[in-house]
């Protein structure tokens, strides 16, 4: 089957034919239809982020279980579905405690075993949901990102009253500001810079009440313009580059919520400082529980969040040179393979 490989450390990868997975009892194999470039398949790729090779990566996938192993009972061939990406062993003391996010033994698809670049992949069969008969495939390899920014939200305190930036309008950051918006808060305002004119537009359609481009302006001084000097209650960065906490921890209120969804590769500085003074709080959120992936589907499923307007480019698999140049080009918002 043919399938884009991690051979080795260091920029560049293969597009070739690889055996097809062997089955076992408690997995399934699927034949992936629709398969998203993450923002972290551009450093697995690249070869900045280290995974163990050889490998395939692809997380963010749908497509139809073409064989179950032996003790799966909820599933067969034919079924459509989506897996979340987390496998968690069940066994450790964070899995106990119902965060297999934090397993000791954390198992991810696409990032520690094989992944969706391909025609096949094989996943445990508990992490497999079902999709109804009207959701694509699109949408189904959809709700990894979703879910991602929904743990964030999710843990978020924010209420009715209460004004939220999204810093970085990529696909996490437009996803916080759709599930913002359903949690009922009063405001969302999405930062970006002069290279997400685009996504700041779609940014507004998708909710956003007010978008901010920080080449063109003062972001800080922009939100207390537009909360009339009361500043922000929550800022969520889905960015994760040095520079942005000192911004958001700027907008913020007193008393106010700093929530990061994306990954720091580097070590940014904070102004701890402030965090005490003005009771600054922090928290970070990383992946979702199979329920958050769950309700992430409902919600794909039922129109409430939208996944369309995000998705800007389709390639077959064999083009996953083109498609990872046109994504380094950033001229794109989510792409999607298909094998
Ligand atoms: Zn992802
Ligand atoms: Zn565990």
């Amino acid at each position: 089957m043919l399938a884009v490989v991690k051979e080795h450390s260091g920029p560049g990868f293969a597009v070739k034919d690889v055996p097809y997975p062997a089955l076992r009892e408690d997995d399934v194999i699927i034949k992936v239809r629709s398969v998203g470039i993450c923002g972290t398949d551009g450093p697995i790729l690249a070869g900045t982020r280290q995974v163990p090779w050889p490998m395939i990566p692809g997380h963010e996938f749908a497509g139809d279980v073409v064989e179950a192993g032996s003790r799966v009972k909820n599933l067969k061939a034919g079924d459509r579905v989506t897996p979340c990406i987390v496998i968690g062993c069940g066994d450790c003391d964070m899995c106990i405690e119902g965060k297999e996010v934090l397993c000791d033994n954390l198992v991810e698809t696409g990032i520690h075993v094989d992944g969706a670049f391909a025609e096949y992949v094989r996943v445990p069969a508990k992490v497999c949901r079902k999709m109804r008969d009207t959701t694509t495939y699109d949408q189904g390899a959809s709700v990894d990102p979703i879910a991602s920014a929904y743990r964030t939200v999710k843990a978020s305190p924010v209420t009715s009253k209460d004004v939220c930036v999204v810093y970085g309008p990529g696909p996490i950051g437009l996803y916080a500001v759709q599930l913002l918006k359903l949690r009922g808060v009063k405001q969302v305002i999405c930062v970006g810079t002069d290279v997400d004119e685009k996504r700041l537009e779609l940014a507004k359609e998708l909710g956003a009440d007010e978008t901010i481009n920080t080449s063109a302006e003062d972001p800080v001084e922009r939100v207390r313009q537009i909360t009339g000097g009361r500043m922000a209650d929550y800022v969520q960065d889905c960015v994760g580059v040095p520079g942005v906490p000192k911004a958001a921890m700027g907008m913020l209120k007193k008393g106010g919520t700093y929530a990061v969804t994306g990954l720091y590769h580097s070590m940014p500085e904070v102004d701890l400082g402030k965090v005490v003074r003005s009771e600054i709080k922090i928290y970070g959120t990383i992946c979702y529980t199979r329920q958050e992936f769950e309700e992430c589907l409902n919600f794909v499923e039922d129109g409430r969040v939208k996944v369309e307007p995000l998705i800007t480019h389709h390639f077959p698999l064999g083009e996953m040179e083109r498609a990872f140049a046109v994504m380094q080009s950033k001229q794109c918002m989510k792409i999607i393979l298909h094998p």
